[in-house]
Parts: structure tokens; C-alpha cells; sequence
């Protein structure tokens, strides 16, 4: 699995899918969650309409993930996870690997090879960046024997967080 980082909008990445940082309701937010929502279009709002009208009534637990189409984003397919609230969450730091794992695991049953990550639960979530970046580094490095994906593109927002990722990634597995 390579493994890239590519400071920007998540939204302008071509990759198979986009992780998306939302919330439980699937309804939208603020966020990178409110800036895939505004250069998808209205076909992701219905999809994930859908999905809480069928399978996910109570919406998607913390540390879960669902795809639904893109939209009109160059890549396929969104990838909702629920990052945990840093100040509120029991097993913070669990339910967090577990975001990056079902959003891989996810990809790997769509047949994505490609997929882009923002840091989740880094901005209104408030997680600590460094440790943030920490634990997307090594979760995806953790899985890349497990599935088939064979790009990760980290997105970073900033220049501080891009740095934190080339720091993270420069250290040894
Ligand atoms: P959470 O609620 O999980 O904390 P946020 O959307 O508030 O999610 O923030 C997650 C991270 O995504 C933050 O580091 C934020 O700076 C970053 N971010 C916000 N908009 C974008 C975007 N368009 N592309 C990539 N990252 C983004």
C-alpha cells in the first residue's frame, strides 16, 4: 500500500473514494462534512437519506463507517465515518482506529484501490493534531495487508498538519 500526502480540499482529490468526517445523523455539518456536501450535490444528502430511512434509523454509530455515491466530486463513492468528540467519549482512542479501519474495510468491498482521508475528529471533534495524525498513520499502516486498497492520500488542511504527517510517516512502522 503506498501511502501519500496531499495538502488541500478533499474534495478537488481523484481518488476512488473520500472519507467524509461526519456525524451520526448523516445529515450534514460543518466541516470537511459541510464542503462535501457543497461540491457533491444534492445526490449525497438523498443517499444518505435513504440510508436513515432503511438501515441506519438511530444514524451511524461513532467509529462506523457507510458509502454512498459521490455525486458530482471526481471520485466514486463517499465514505461517512463518525469520529468520537475528544472531550466526551469513553474509548476515545479505539473508536477512532475503528473509523480508519471500517472506512478501509468499506473501500476494500467496493473494490476502491484508492481513497482520501481528512483528519478525522481534528477539527470541531477536537482531537489534539499531533495524536490525530498519529493515529491515521498508523491504522492505515496497520492495514495494509488486510485489505486490497492500494493508495491512501492523507489530506491535510494545513501546513502545520502537513508537516505532522511527513513527521509521522518518516518514523519507522
Ligand atoms: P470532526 O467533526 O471529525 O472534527 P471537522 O470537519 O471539523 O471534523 O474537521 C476534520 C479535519 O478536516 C480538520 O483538520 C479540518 O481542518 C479538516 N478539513 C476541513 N475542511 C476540509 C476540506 N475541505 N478538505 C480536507 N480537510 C478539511
Amino acid at each position: 500500500m503506498e501511502l501519500v500526502v496531499q495538502r488541500g480540499d478533499i474534495t478537488t482529490v481523484e481518488v476512488d473514494a473520500i472519507v467524509n468526517a461526519a456525524n451520526s445523523t448523516l445529515l450534514g455539518g460543518g466541516g470537511v462534512d459541510g464542503a462535501i456536501h457543497r461540491a457533491g450535490g444534492p445526490e449525497i444528502l438523498e443517499a444518505t437519506k435513504a440510508l436513515r430511512a432503511s438501515e441506519l434509523p438511530d444514524g451511524l454509530p461513532t467509529g462506523d463507517a457507510v458509502a454512498t455515491t459521490a455525486g458530482r466530486l471526481p471520485a466514486r463513492w463517499v465514505i461517512h465515518t463518525v469520529g468520537p468528540v475528544y472531550a466526551k467519549t469513553k474509548d476515545r482512542r479505539h473508536l477512532l482506529v475503528s473509523c480508519y479501519r471500517r472506512c478501509l474495510e468499506v473501500a476494500d468491498e467496493l473494490g476502491a484501490n484508492s481513497v482520501a482521508f481528512p483528519t478525522i475528529s481534528a477539527g470541531v471533534y477536537g482531537w489534539p493534531h499531533d495524536d490525530a495524525v498519529a493515529v491515521a498513520v498508523d491504522t492505515v499502516r496497520s492495514m495494509a495487508l488486510a485489505v486490497a486498497v492500494e493508495k491512501v492520500v492523507f489530506v491535510p488542511f494545513s501546513e502545520t498538519m502537513e508537516t505532522l504527517y511527513n513527521d509521522q510517516l518518516a518514523k519507522e512502522a
